[in-house]
């Protein structure tokens, strides 16, 4: 799927529908918008220019209860459970074309939270939302139960059924698209849904929520509380009545989510987290700019905020210097900061100022841990009204620093150089994280070596973010646990049941 509007509207065009905007901030629940009972809000910012957007509802327990009670409801009355598989498919359907119907109103949303290029989410996001419903809704009529082999006097058979309620909190990223990659398997499952998007990017999921009715979706399967972690996040992990937490966000916040688990009803939990991948980049690999190309965009691209965002540039030692010379010059031509609503800019502002001051005070530290600044390491000149941060390079990193070992969440990337295979492998290896992997080479042996031995969960051979629904999205080690996308995550959100029959002769 693509769509062309970035083409065709212009930053005037696009700043039009951006003023014209009135925040939706108000929780979605039983089918309404509704404010918080504490009637307690909070403002939202965008981070390229500071204006204040509007109030969104700062959610707590009381709504959390309100929004799982209407889920239990829905759910006990099948309304949606129940429904005839090819009914439910054919309301995702309707709502995947929604979604893309509402294409300006979904990029405008993001755009203004959360500070991305408008190009990008007309370009990636946005489709990529789209086909992840069209995905979930193909999978709904292809789970199937087993009658397994047994005795003569008995018949057995594996029913599998969708958990309940999930409660699906997201990061603010990609608000759209975590949105859509958690609530489709849930939904095309069975289940019953309550979203708690990041308190910094509220606006696209009260959209989706009302999107969800119009396509013929009951009211009560899918709900947002909108609010902050600590408050509406913690209460819907801890909920007694939730059945299974989707996660997507940091380490620290998802391993919280097992806690929350085990203090509450030991819902089941899958979570997806941080990284800090390596590209591995081999002298043999014929084509240098091409990998120089995938190295920029996947440290540059979504500003550096990208779970699988390619930080570590292992590059090997006889390839360094024309390595770091094409990937300065392409990167200077490529990512300039700019107007996120101008179609032209490739790389908009971080989300807020906080995580604007925690990028450039990562740059500080690798200066003082003695990794040379190769360009970059500040705000860009005429851009200080917002949460700019330059696109920034630091080479001579070894990989004990802090600026290899700590996921930085900006566009900051660390040139750290290597002998051999197994020196690669050894050092991509050394982390915490294991969401996923870049590696550049035209040996057979050694990519497919790489492959089988780097301990991540998404592994690109000569390209780099490459993929489609089909391929299971997730982490090794402290990157979490579940999947994203693929039949998989479908499967996680149901459960088996076994049916025994007695049948004397
Ligand atoms: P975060 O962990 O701070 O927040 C994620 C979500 O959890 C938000 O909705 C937040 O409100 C909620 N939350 C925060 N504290 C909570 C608490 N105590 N209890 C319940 N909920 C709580 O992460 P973030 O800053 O929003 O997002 C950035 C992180 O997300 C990065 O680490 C990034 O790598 C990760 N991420 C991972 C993937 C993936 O697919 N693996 C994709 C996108 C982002």
């Amino acid at each position: 799927m693509h769509l062309d509007k970035a083409t065709t509207l212009t930053a005037e065009a696009w700043h039009n529908q951006a003023d014209a905007l009135q925040l939706e901030g108000r929780h979605f629940i039983d089918g309404d918008f509704t404010a918080s009972r504490n009637g307690r809000v909070f403002e939202a910012v965008n981070p390229a220019t500071g204006d204040v957007l509007g109030a969104v509802a700062r959610g707590d327990g009381d709504d959390v209860d309100r929004a799982v009670a209407s889920c239990r409801k829905a759910f006990r009355a099948g309304v949606w459970s129940r429904m005839a598989p090819r009914d439910r498919m054919n309301v995702l359907y309707r709502y995947a074309q929604l979604l893309e119907a509402n294409a300006d109103s979904f990029a405008v949303m993001d755009v203004l939270d959360v500070g991305k290029p408008i190009k990008d989410m007309l370009e990636a996001d946005i489709p990529a939302s789209v086909d992840c419903f069209q995905y979930f809704a193909e999978t709904i009529d292809k789970i199937e139960g087993q009658v397994t082999s047994t005795a003569h006097d008995a018949l057995h058979y594996i029913l599998r059924q969708p958990l309940g309620v999930v409660g699906c909190i997201v990061p603010w990223n990609y608000p759209l698209m975590m949105a859509a990659w958690k609530i489709a398997p849930a939904l095309a499952a069975g289940n019953t849904v309550v979203l708690k998007p990041a308190e910094q990017s509220p606006q696209s999921a009260g959209l989706m929520a009302r999107l969800f009715v119009e396509a013929g979706g009951p009211p009560g399967v899918l709900n947002v509380v909108q609010g902050y972690g600590e408050e509406a996040g913690e209460a819907l992990a801890l909920h007694n009545d939730v059945d299974k937490i989707a996660f997507t966000g940091s380490v620290e916040v998802g391993k919280q989510m097992m806690i929350y688990s085990g203090r509450s009803n030991m819902k089941r939990v899958t979570t997806e987290c941080g990284g800090k991948t390596p590209q591995i980049i081999m002298a043999d690999y014929a084509n240098l700019d091409r990998a120089v190309q995938y190295a920029v965009d996947g440290i540059f691209a979504n500003q550096g905020e990208v779970c699988n965002a390619g930080s570590r540039l292992l590059v090997q030692s006889d390839i360094h210097d024309a390595f770091v010379e094409r990937f300065e010059a392409h990167a200077r031509a490529a990512y300039v900061p700019g107007d996120p609503l101008n179609p032209e800019t490739t790389m908009g502002a971080m989300v807020n100022r906080d995580q604007q001051r925690r990028v450039l005070d990562y740059i500080e530290i690798g200066k003082r841990e003695g990794a040379t600044l190769r360009f970059g390491g500040g705000v860009p000149a005429g851009l200080e009204h917002g949460a700019y941060v330059q696109p920034t390079l630091f080479t001579g990193v070894d990989n004990d620093m802090r600026i290899a070992r700590e996921e930085i969440f900006g566009p900051v990337g660390s040139v750290i150089p290597f002998k051999d295979v197994n020196d690669a492998v050894r050092i991509a290896n050394d982390t915490i994280f294991g969401l996923a992997a870049g590696i550049w080479t035209d040996d057979l042996t050694a990519a497919h070596k790489m492959a089988r031995d780097v301990e991540a969960g998404v592994i690109w051979v000569n390209c780099f973010d490459h993929g489609d629904m089909t391929q299971p999205w997730g982490g090794y080690k402290q990157s979490g646990f579940g999947r994203d996308k693929c039949f998989e995550t479908m499967l996680h959100h149901t459960q088996t049941k076994s049916v025994w029959i007695n049948l004397p002769d």
